[in-house]
């Protein structure tokens, strides 16, 4: 199919047209579906997990990957703890999150689905926003979560059940927390108001790094060894040792600010 719109000198950019009509001409029922965000959020934890399944098995048996553990001592979840998380988790979609993801939806004006995708200096900009702005939303929310006894017992204590966390996990949290992210992240797309396109990049890419920072493993080729400003697997793992420190999902500048950064 040919693109409506050439992006000239723009190579991703043309891509990115491509995959644009092509979502729109084939999949647009699926793009205004008010249970994407819930299906798409699910499902891409359940597939970014799945290598982690491998690799906590692996570590079971394999000194040399046991020492990528950040907790080296301790043995790497079993199959069973996976299993239990998983059911947790999906059950806790399907009868909370899905509903009231869905109503949500149904309330607000459907999405454009505007027949120019965005640039690939655009998209990189929207997502860059989107993370910036969702991980100054959650520094806050969460900070709130542990200084405010109610909201901790009755909205993040679940989260905190492990001390050792692992990739599945990074869903493992109330009804409430899973929502109230759900619409953290909405919030900072509908702020930033970027393309839907950049929309679905941000929620597959922040659906990725949170289950790298929960993955219990400081990898060669973990994305905070590239980009310092990451706080990464094992400034997540401090948090949820200690509990009072490192409390932004992503960067560590607000960390810093208050005074509360680890690098421990
Ligand atoms: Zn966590
Ligand atoms: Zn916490």
């Amino acid at each position: 199919m040919s693109a409506p719109f050439t992006q000239r000198g723009d190579p991703c950019g043309q891509m990115l047209q491509r995959l644009w009509d092509y979502l729109r001409s084939e999949h647009e029922g699926v793009l205004l579906s008010p249970y994407l965000p819930t299906f798409c959020a699910f499902l891409t934890h359940v597939t970014f997990c799945a290598p982690f399944l491998v690799l906590d098995h692996l570590a079971g048996v394999s000194q040399r990957l046991r020492a990528w553990r950040i907790s080296a001592d301790e043995p790497p979840p079993q199959l069973r703890a996976w299993l239990k998380c998983l059911w947790k988790i999906a059950v806790q979609y399907l009868t909370v999150v899905l509903p009231a993801s869905a109503l949500l939806q149904i309330s607000r004006s459907p999405p454009q689905l505007l027949e120019r995708s965005p640039t690939s200096w655009q998209l990189f900009v929207d997502v860059f926003a989107c993370f910036l702005l969702f991980d100054t939303l959650f520094f806050f929310w969460h900070l709130c979560m542990h200084r405010f006894l109610w909201l901790y017992r009755n909205i993040h204590q679940q989260h905190h059940q492990h001390k050792i966390p692992f990739a599945l996990q990074a869903q493992d949290a109330s009804p409430l927390e899973l929502l109230s992210l759900l619409l953290l992240a909405q919030i900072s797309t509908c702020l930033v108001n970027c393309h839907p396109l950049s929309q679905i990049i941000f929620h597959i890419l922040n659906t990725w790094l949170a289950v790298e920072e929960h993955c219990g493993y400081n990898l060669p080729w973990a994305l905070d060894r590239l980009l310092p400003f990451l706080g990464g697997a094992s400034h997540h793992h401090t948090h949820h040792r200690r509990h009072n420190v490192n409390f932004a999902p992503y960067f560590t500048h607000w960390d810093h600010l208050f005074g509360t950064y680890s690098g421990d």
